[in-house]
């Protein structure tokens, strides 16, 4: 039983020198990359993930300070030090941003055609929803559109560096409903951002009360992808709109529709703290599922053990394993990509050691534009060496569960690295 109100430090660029776990474990040279690397990608964490996360005797090799502080890596070379001098010069706060921002635009910061995905009603675009697969459509409302921490792979870091223009948001949950009623072919909602769980209770019931009261087109299905079990669980503990939530939670329940809270958590670490655990008690009480996803990153959980034992730990809490992805061809992919080799021999050895309760996870799984790609195996079909593939999610539904094969190439990290196997000119989704 959590009693005590944990409060909220947020500690960035700003701070973060003032926090004294981080002064007291990291060297000059690493706060100062730290500086340099933060002022392209964003930065962001708090106290939890400080006190309760970290194992400081660990640094810098520790998956969670990997997950959320800024290194040096992240940058190529030349990056860095652009942004070093550009940091060493006595230049105005708009001067530094214009340097950042053309780092940022040489991140691919809107990876995989986002925009083209959003959603249209009369003619009009709906910048706040996104619907690609004929069953979910993606709604990001705009108080949604930060989290708790930053992951310092994020492939949503650009909506957190104030680059307006790229940021996919609106305010009209009429809008929404409006929507679902025209097109009948979705059952399910997913909330996502940023995270929506950072907003107050009541501006979620803003956005959830209308789906309750309207109950639009085909709606059956409410998700909410978020980070905050595992990067602020007093979200659902001693914050003061706590209780609110799950009542919120209860009565969505209660008024028929499925609840599923899409959790991202990276590594076993997470699941460990007695504020997590009794989160989720909390949560699972008033009906709603919890699904896990993450992604694999070098640094982070590029082994077997950890894939197993979070798996293991995440069934015997009573969440369901959903997704592993791949790390999408953004910001810093270079310094965390695992190639589709990789990947798949540490999903299948982590996939070889649950019980069947937890092999309910799907991957290794690329979001392309094309749709979900999952990485089935490695092959050898008429003398050729393969990667078969097939869709899990497609914008054509046509495609999905059919396998494919690609030419076999060690190297490949991404669908952009792949070539169709047995000479062919280009897949047949193409
Ligand atoms: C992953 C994803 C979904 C959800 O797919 P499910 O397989 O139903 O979980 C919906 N929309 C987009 C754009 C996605 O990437
Ligand atoms: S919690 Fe999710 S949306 Fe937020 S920074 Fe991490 S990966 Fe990105």
């Amino acid at each position: 039983m959590i009693e005590v109100q944990k409060k909220y430090q947020v500690i960035t660029l700003r701070n973060f020198r003032e926090v004294e776990k981080i002064r007291n474990h990291l060297t000059e040279e690493q706060m100062h990359a730290i500086e340099v690397v933060g002022n392209v990608l964003p930065f962001k964490i708090n106290n939890y993930v400080i006190d309760e996360l970290i194992d400081w005797n660990n640094i810098p090799e520790d998956p969670i300070f990997q997950l959320t502080f800024p290194q040096k890596g992240m940058l190529s070379d030349f990056f860095y030090k652009t942004m070093e001098d550009a940091l060493s010069l006595d230049l105005s706060k708009a001067e530094l941003k214009k340097v950042a921002d053309g780092i940022r635009y040489q991140l691919n910061p809107n990876p995989s055609g986002q925009e083209k995905n959003t959603a249209t009603l009369e003619d009009q675009d709906l910048r706040g929803i996104q619907h690609k697969y004929k069953e979910t459509a993606l709604f990001f409302p705009s108080s949604g559109q930060t989290c708790h921490a930053y992951c310092t792979f994020c492939f949503r870091w650009s909506q957190f560096v104030g680059m307006e223009d790229l940021k996919f948001a609106m305010k009209e949950s009429e809008l929404l409903v409006n929507y679902l009623n025209e097109n009948p072919s979705i059952t399910d909602v997913i909330f996502t951002g940023g995270d929506p769980m950072v907003m107050s209770t009541q501006k979620l019931e803003t956005y959830i009360n209308p789906l309750l009261e309207s109950r639009p087109g085909n709606l059956q299905n409410i998700r909410l992808g978020s980070k905050a079990l595992g990067y602020w669980p007093y979200k659902f503990l001693t914050d003061k709109d706590a209780d609110d939530t799950l009542r919120l939670f209860e009565r969505i329940v209660n008024s028929g529709f499925h609840l599923t809270l899409m959790a991202h958590f990276n590594h076993p670490n997470e699941l460990e703290s007695e504020a997590v655990q009794y989160a989720i008690k909390r949560i699972l009480k008033t009906g709603v599922q919890i699904r896990t996803q993450a992604p694999i990153l070098t640094h982070i959980n590029d082994n077997a053990k950890a894939w197993a034992d979070m798996w293991k730990k995440q069934v015997s809490l009573g969440l369901i394993p959903y997704y592993m992805f791949v790390a999408r061809d953004t910001g810093a992919q270079e310094y965390f990509a695992v190639t589709l080799e990789r990947a798949l021999a540490i999903y299948k050895k982590a996939y070889q050691n649950v019980s069947g309760l937890a092999r309910t996870v799907k991957g290794p799984s690329m979001s392309t534009d094309y749709g979900k790609i999952e990485v089935l195996g490695i092959n050898e079909i008429n003398n050729e060496k393969v990667f078969t593939l097939r869709f899990i999610q497609a914008r054509n539904p046509e495609w999905v569960k059919e396998p494919f094969f690609a030419k076999y190439n060690p190297d490949a990290v991404w669908i952009s690295d792949l070539e169709p196997a047995f000479g062919g000119e280009k897949f047949f989704f193409q």
